[in-house]
This record gives C-alpha cells, structure tokens and sequence, in this order.
C-alpha cells in the first residue's frame, strides 16, 4: 500500500511538472515566430535530414503563396532586442552544418523568390569538398554573406557535444568560429545554432560570454534562459516532413506557436524508411 502511494505521488508529481513545464514552453515560443531547420538540399537524398531541391522550392513558394514574410537573422535579433511583437505572419528559415547544397540550391532558390536565410556553418569544415557531403567553400560564404537577405551564424568550430567539455573547451568553440566566420564574411556573427541541439544553462552561459545574442536548438528542452532567447526550437525539416503534399511542414509552420514540445523531437530515422 505504501509502495502505491508513493508511486501515485510520483506519478502526479511527474504529470504536474511535465504539465508546468509544457505551457511554459508554449507561452514562450508563442511570442516567437516559426524557425525553420533545414541541413542539405539536394538532387538526390542520402540522410533523413535531406530535402530534395523540388521538395524544397515547393515549400518555399507554399509559404509565399500563403504570405509568409522570411526574416533576415539581423531583423529576428532586433525584434527581440527592441522588444517588438514580430509579424504575424513571419518565419526564420535557418540550415545548419554548411553543405554545398546550401550555395548550389538554397541559396540561388531563396533569391530567385527574394526570400531570406540564415545559413549556420561550422567552422572547421569550410572548403572541406571530399565525401558525400561537400561543405562550402570559403569564396561562396563570401558570395552568400555579400547579399543582405543572408547572414551567416556559427554552429562552432568541430559541431562537438557542447555540452560534455569544459568551459574553455566551450568558449574556444564559440568564439573562434565566431571570428573565422566574421573574418570571411566581414559582418558581425549575432547567432549560433547547438550542434545536434546539445545545449544546457552553462552551455548558454557561455554562448553569452563570448558575444552571441541568440542561439537556436532542436529540441524544446524548456525555458533555461530569462528570454528563451538562446533557446530557440526549430522545426525539423526532413523527409518526414514533405509526405502527403508537405502536411507536417505546413501545419508546424501554421501552429509554431501551440505545437506541445514533443513536436519538436529530433527526426533521425534511416532513409530507407522513405
Ligand atoms: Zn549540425
């Protein structure tokens, strides 16, 4: 009998704080707009985060015929630091990683629409073109970072587990890709995006010290800072993603706001499931 007790008390204990903590989350994000998380884009898919460039330029104009305006990551900072509602109808469409997908296909789709991005890269991989992901070259960041509706952000220096190293592991992480990539592209990094999403409080504390102003997740893991503005959950845009005439992309994007913290779980299932 005791036994049951306190496993009831347990349990609504659990329920309760899962309870809290989800609409915590909720009225957090509702105040941001939807963050898109792309990876590669394109001919042919050999990973579940991959998007095919037809599936991705069919996205890109469902949002536009549905009056989506993309923001810039110097726009979505200065809504935040101006304390400014955000339009209502406005995504932020973010890649992580720095594949070359980004400059052969997103990037010439986005301007031929005049749409923006936010390209995430890490650092040490740039110019890296064997295997079966090339990377991008220093030359086309510069090209990407050279047009106003495209900024580049750091996903750190080796795209490493943030949260297992050390604090001086950490800030050579975040501030040296931070240098790299302001020295290429000539313009201040504002954002970094967690590597696999890996982030904890001293992970953000020590994104804030070495000069970012917003840093994105995957995953909705709660509210670990004052603003929720170094924990930002994106929508997983995989393959998962495009089936039946794109249903899940258009209702994450549609709901951003409501969708329960689940929703935003990391969508790594095999391509053969495709
Ligand atoms: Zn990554």
């Amino acid at each position: 009998m005791r036994k049951f007790f306190l496993s009831l008390i347990l349990v609504i204990s659990f329920t309760s704080f899962a309870f809290a903590k989800s609409e915590l989350n909720q009225e957090d994000r509702a105040y941001f707009p939807a963050v898109i998380m792309y990876h590669d884009i394109r001919t042919e898919p050999l990973n579940y985060f991959d998007v095919l460039v037809n599936d991705f330029c069919a996205q890109l104009d469902w949002l536009k015929a549905n009056d989506y305006e993309t923001l810039s990551l110097e726009d979505f900072a200065a809504y935040i630091r101006n304390n400014k509602p955000f339009p209502e109808k406005s995504v932020l469409i973010t890649f992580d990683d720095g594949y070359n997908g980004i400059y052969n296909y997103a990037f010439p789709e986005l301007k031929k629409r005049d749409m923006k991005a936010t390209f995430f890269i890490t650092a040490s991989v740039i110019d890296k073109l064997e295997g079966k992901y090339p990377h991008v070259t220093t030359q086309e960041l510069q090209e990407i970072a050279s047009d106003k509706n495209f900024s580049i952000g750091s996903h750190t220096m080796t795209h490493s587990n943030l949260m297992k190293m050390t604090h001086e592991e950490k800030i050579y992480e975040l501030r040296e890709s931070k240098r790299i990539l302001e020295h290429i592209t000539g313009r201040e990094v504002l954002a970094m995006a967690y590597p696999e999403g890996n982030y904890d409080k001293a992970v953000i504390e020590s994104v804030k010290e070495s000069g970012y102003e917003i840093a994105f997740a995957v995953q909705d893991r709660g509210l670990l800072d004052e603003r929720a503005c170094y924990s930002i959950p994106r929508i997983y845009a995989g393959m998962e993603l495009i089936q039946d005439n794109h249903a899940l992309f258009k209702e994450y994007v549609k709901n951003y706001k409501s969708m329960p913290p689940e929703a935003f779980k990391e969508r790594w299932q095999p391509i053969k499931q495709y």
